[in-house]
């Protein structure tokens, strides 16, 4: 359903426990293999007392759902013992937070800890509008041969008291496009909003504005989230958000489930013949008669191509199809 030009990054703000990070997870991945699993590990919270992440040992549930459900995964980094710990964990994709790259101090120092990586690394705009120190950071990435990387924009804290948590300044992008061509950014409907009801309406925008993806906070017990609470949608949510931003026709969803129910019947026929194959084996095997017996293959291959000619299918195929069947059918004979 994604398109393959289109980065989703989805999952919790945050890592709470191994039930909530697995079980979030699960449901991701059945909505599209091509999401990148998100859930923050250390969290730069605003206040101190509020919910600072469940630290290191959330690494291990998101080499689980690595594991487990194949997605790609990506947490938070702001320090290089952050980045030492998420490269020790297989961690797929590293992001820099807002509160990170306003530092240049700190960014040139993840930059060297990430010297020459090849690694996925997004850079969060800086809280406040400054479109040079969110470049910079960039720049600083660049000078270490960290090249692989992506812009993401989470909207601005400007003080107003707008509808917005972080007011968005789409114009101010061009700026940024301007000053690195040709980087891709993804956009962060959750941040900028911050909440869970203007999230499909931002992501709209950003679609339109073919911006390169979206990262979207989804938890699956929103309302009880140990952080970002108000902002974050379930994953139902986010699959009618993602099938309406990048919608099916319904011809093509009718015409691949019919093509599923077809594929299915082909697999149990498959089946269905490889069990008289067995017999067949156990037959030749009491009559002592060669497993491989030329001019039944032959014969078989004939009626095969009359059959194709029948059916409006090119003969050349369906040998090809039968010499695979044929071979794995021996094969299970011989081992019989
Ligand atoms: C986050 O993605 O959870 C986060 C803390 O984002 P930001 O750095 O944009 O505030
Ligand atoms: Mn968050």
């Amino acid at each position: 359903m994604i398109p393959k030009n289109k980065c989703i990054i989805a999952g919790p703000c945050s890592a709470e426990s191994r039930e909530q990070v697995v079980s979030t997870a699960k449901s991701l991945a059945k909505i599209d293999s091509s999401i990148i699993y998100r859930a923050g590990i250390w969290k730069p919270r605003t206040s101190p007392g509020s919910f600072e992440g469940i630290g290191h040992k959330g690494l291990s549930w998101l080499k689980e759902v690595k594991e487990t459900t194949g997605l790609k995964t990506a947490t938070e980094v702001a320090t290089p013992k952050h980045i030492e710990a998420c490269l020790e964990n297989d961690i797929d994709v590293l992001w820099i937070g807002a509160r990170t790259t306003v530092n240049p101090f700190a960014i040139q120092e993840l930059a060297e800890a990430l010297r020459g990586t090849n690694k996925e690394i997004l850079i969060k705009n800086p809280i406040h509008l400054d479109i040079k120190l969110w470049v910079g950071a960039f720049e600083r990435m660049e000078r270490c041969s960290v090249k692989n990387t992506k812009a993401i924009h989470r909207g601005f804290s400007d003080g107003s008291s707008g509808i917005y948590r972080n007011s968005p300044h789409w114009e101010q992008l061009k700026t940024f496009n301007n000053l690195i061509p040709e980087k891709d950014i993804i956009c962060d409907p959750s941040h900028i909003s911050g909440n869970a009801l203007l999230v499909p309406s931002i992501a709209e925008k950003a679609s339109k504005l073919n911006l390169n993806g979206l990262m979207i906070e989804t938890h699956h017990d929103p309302s009880n989230a140990l952080s970002d609470a108000k902002q974050q949608i379930k994953p139902e949510q986010l699959e009618l958000l993602l099938n309406y931003l990048y919608e099916i026709p319904s011809e093509l969803k009718m015409l691949r489930s019919e093509i599923d129910q077809t594929d299915e019947h082909l697999i149990e026929l498959l089946a269905r013949r490889m069990d008289i194959s067995k017999k067949i084996a156990e037959v030749k095997h009491s009559n002592k008669l060669e497993i491989h017996q030329p001019n039944r293959w032959k014969s078989l291959q004939q009626r095969n191509k009359d059959i194709a000619n029948n059916n409006q299918l090119d003969p050349a195929f369906i040998h090809t199809l039968y010499e695979i069947i044929h071979e794995a059918s021996i094969s299970t004979q011989k081992s019989i």
